[in-house]
């Protein structure tokens, strides 16, 4: 019996890692840019993710500036960008520098505020995201993160969560590829109730992957085994073009 249990376990994983293999990090170059509002602790989510990167075996550069984005000799060898910078602002030459990263072919991932809420006044870098934040109604709220694309390797075998924290309201673009959304009570805001929002995606943006999932509010939402597996698989699969 314990046999054939530890025949299907390792069945289940290696049809999945056939498709995202976490070894394709491996000598990836990464570029991790964070800042802007201190509420979301930014240093902690990106010293937390060179810390795994790491361990797969990336290449990780840190930066606290998006000055690093018009630096061409760091752009020009980076596979993906993960960036954790909520609100704030960038100059133009540094924002047309990372447009044309991405364009190019240099994935982009993050989550929460930090790729969804940065820049507000920055329509085109909303344009390349695929969505923005408006509003958590209520702050922090018990809510259900439904997974509407089961076949999709980045949330495979990943069963419908809840978590208490902010359920991001998000204007979204209709290029996005949805893989889990969230519906909303009407609690806090009665003409909402019964409204879906997605929160995780994929995008395409010229030759580049994006990758967005609204959760992390808190730095230990990401202790959340569903909310840690979403974000991994989907840095996995933006710095991995290779990867369909
Ligand atoms: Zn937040």
């Amino acid at each position: 019996m314990t046999f054939y249990c530890i025949a299907l376990v390792f069945s289940i994983s290696f049809s999945l890692n056939a498709q995202l293999d976490l070894s394709s990090l491996k000598d990836k170059n990464i570029l991790i840019v964070y800042g802007g509002w201190k509420g979301h602790q930014p240093e902690i989510f990106a010293n937390k993710i060179a810390a795994w990167l790491k361990d797969k075996g990336a290449k990780v550069t840190l930066s606290e500036s998006t000055k690093i984005y018009t630096n061409q000799g760091v752009m020009r060898q980076v596979d993906l960008i993960i960036q954790h910078i909520t609100m704030s602002e960038m100059s133009e030459g540094e924002s047309r520098a990372l447009q044309e990263a991405v364009m190019g072919g240099v994935g982009l991932a993050g989550c929460h505020g930090g790729l969804g809420d940065s820049f507000r006044n920055n329509t085109e870098y909303q344009y390349m995201i695929g969505g923005q934040f408006v509003k958590h109604p209520g702050g922090q709220v018990d809510y259900t993160v439904n997974i509407t694309a089961a076949e999709n390797p980045l949330v495979m075998d990943i069963k419908d969560f809840t978590l208490h924290s902010e359920q991001y309201y998000m204007h979204v673009d209709p290029a996005i590829t949805i893989l889990a959304t969230t519906r909303f009570t009407g609690e806090h805001d009665a003409w909402i109730e019964g409204i879906e929002i997605p929160v995780v995606w994929t995008k395409p943006y010229g030759k580049g992957r994006v990758f967005y999932s609204s959760l992390g509010h808190n730095k230990e939402d990401f202790d959340i085994p569903q909310v840690w597996e979403i974000i991994t698989r989907g840095i996995t699969w933006a710095a991995s073009p290779e990867i369909n």
